[in-house]
């Protein structure tokens, strides 16, 4: 039986998003389709069944949003309306998605095949995010600057920094849009949003929402389809004043190097390899769990998943043997199944990767503890399942350890000392989140002091806050979501300075 077809409210498999005729593109405040006429189908990863029918907008379509997105800023009434409104909207919108909490938390599951309890915990972060930002819309005016003259008077004040575009990822679909939706607002800007063409709906849902709070016609644009015929427009059209993306380290890549053309403002949320490093002092169970939720939470398709465990050699094998044991307890199933803990991959392009992820590092020498393999059974047929996998006694250097999955596998590797420990967890291109379990309180201070990574967590692995800075060091991005900075991201500082008792400088002789 498809795991999409039973949901537990009594309804449909399909996503309250869809829209047969494909009138999904959100321009200058109209519903409607794309100029082709294309539609796309989005299927359940967990079963492969059809939940959604959008438009699949090309060029001409992104274009006609940047425009609006150009007009309706260069205009002025909205970049020059009050903050405090701004922020009354986000609130609004906060409200909203409390209301549809259910129907926003279905929509993303069927989409994801992510469980629903944890689309439903994901709706109250991306509530609490509106709230934040509508709470702090406006708090920030800028600063008088002493000049240091009697006769001249300075200040700095911020200022939106215009068209924007969003460039959003599937794993997380309506939280990443989150981040970037309510400082964008907050901020007077306009925007055009482009999420992952896997998993719309629920951005679809938002902009419905944008409306019923009063965001006015050509703010917030809508166009869903491939990144190649969507979000590279955004990267590279003059009109855009800024491109802000979560996704991969290569896209990231590309998305920089041809925003470079225009000198566009560029803000990168890309992948991470991230450590979670156990010291010996640790409490035994605590590791053993956190461990576990650290990557296979949401089948390790996290970009702060704790994919590598670096643990300390005397308490290895026997960390190791029980954190095999509790993986192969694991129970796989699709977003509607009470008893399942973590669900499918998002594609099978996806699930491929991660197989010749595996593939590789057995054949650069790790030891496959468990895993490795999709599951067995009639159930799992249709979708993207892999098991939960654990490669121990991976070496550094090795691609393994470099690269991300994106998907449930665990690598294991040792270090001696903390020296040691901070060595290993740093020698990698990416830098966006690291954990580090031990009794120890000054230890954990020292080692989260020197890890090179844009969130630490001690004896615990996971929580971010909206009013806390969230990015990556090195090769994990540039610049910050959430908290002040992720509304500075949005917005230009302008000095204003004033003579106040102007007259001939005759610097130059009449
Ligand atoms: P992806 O890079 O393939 O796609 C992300 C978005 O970019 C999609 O909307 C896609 O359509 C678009 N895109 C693709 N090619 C493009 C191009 N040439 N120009 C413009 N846009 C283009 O990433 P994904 O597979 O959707 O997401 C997984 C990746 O995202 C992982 O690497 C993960 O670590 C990362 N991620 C990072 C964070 C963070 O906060 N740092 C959060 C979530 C995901």
């Amino acid at each position: 039986m498809p795991h999409t077809e039973v949901p537990p409210d009594g309804t449909d498999h399909r996503s309250p998003a869809s829209s047969e005729a494909g009138h999904t593109l959100f321009i200058d405040g109209v519903w409607g389709p794309a100029a082709s006429g294309h539609t796309r189908t989005i299927r359940c990863p967990a079963d492969g069944t059809a939940v959604a029918t959008v438009a699949e907008a090309e060029r001409s379509d992104t274009e006609r949003a940047i425009a609006v997105a150009r007009r309706v800023f260069d205009d002025g009434t909205w970049a020059n309306s009050s903050p405090w409104q701004r922020g009354d909207l986000l609130l609004r919108v906060s409200d909203i998605l409390v209301r549809d909490r259910d129907e926003f938390a279905r929509a993303e599951s069927l989409d994801t095949g992510k469980r629903l309890v944890e689309s439903g915990y994901d709706m109250d972060d991306i509530a609490a995010c509106f709230r934040y930002y509508g709470k702090i819309a406006g708090t920030d005016p800028g600063h008088v600057v002493d000049t240091g003259l009697p006769d001249a008077i300075s200040r700095v004040s911020y200022e939106p920094v215009g068209v924007c575009g969003l460039i959003t990822p599937w794993n997380f679909p309506l939280l990443q849009v989150a981040w970037k939706v309510a400082p964008a607002i907050a901020a007077g800007n306009t925007f055009v949003l482009k999420p992952s063409e896997l998993t719309p709906s629920t951005a679809i849902l938002l902009m419905r929402a944008l409306a019923e709070a009063g965001l006015p016609a050509g703010v917030g644009n809508l166009v869903l389809g491939a990144g190649e015929q969507t979000g590279a427009v955004l990267a590279e059209h003059a009109d855009v004043d800024m491109v802000s993306f979560t996704g991969g380290l290569h896209t990231g890549r590309t998305i920089a190097a041809s925003a470079a053309a225009t000198v566009k403002r560029v803000a990168l949320e890309l992948g991470g390899k991230n450590p979670n490093v156990v010291f010996a002092d640790a409490d035994f169970d605590t590791a053993v769990d956190y461990a576990l939720t650290a990557i296979f939470l949401h089948s390790g398709q996290v970009c702060s998943a704790g994919a590598r465990l670096v643990v300390q050699d005397e308490m290895h094998d026997a960390l190791v043997d029980e954190i095999v044991r509790r993986v192969e307890l694991i129970r796989l199933g699709g977003p509607f199944e009470e008893e399942a803990e973590t669900g499918p991959l998002i594609s099978a392009e996806h699930r491929s990767k991660v197989e010749d992820y595996v593939a590789e590092a057995v054949a650069e020498g790790a030891v496959l503890r468990t895993g490795g393999r999709r599951p067995e059974g009639d159930r799992f047929t249709n979708g993207y399942y892999y098991l939960p996998t654990v490669l121990d006694e991976v070496q550094q250097g090795t691609h393994a350890v470099g690269e991300e999955s994106f998907g449930p596998v665990l690598t294991v590797e040792r270090f001696t000392d903390e020296d040691d420990a901070v060595r290993i967890a740093n020698d990698t291109h990416y830098g966006l989140s690291a954990g580090v379990f031990t009794s120890d309180p000054g230890k954990a201070q020292r080692v989260a002091g020197r890890l090179r990574h844009g969130t630490v967590w001690i004896n615990d692995f996971h929580p971010y806050l909206p009013q806390a800075e969230w990015g990556g060091f090195k090769q994990s991005g540039v610049g910050r979501e959430l908290g002040p900075a992720g509304l500075r991201e949005y917005q230009e500082a302008k000095h204003i300075y004033q003579n106040i008792r102007p007259g001939p400088q005759h610097w130059f002789s009449a």
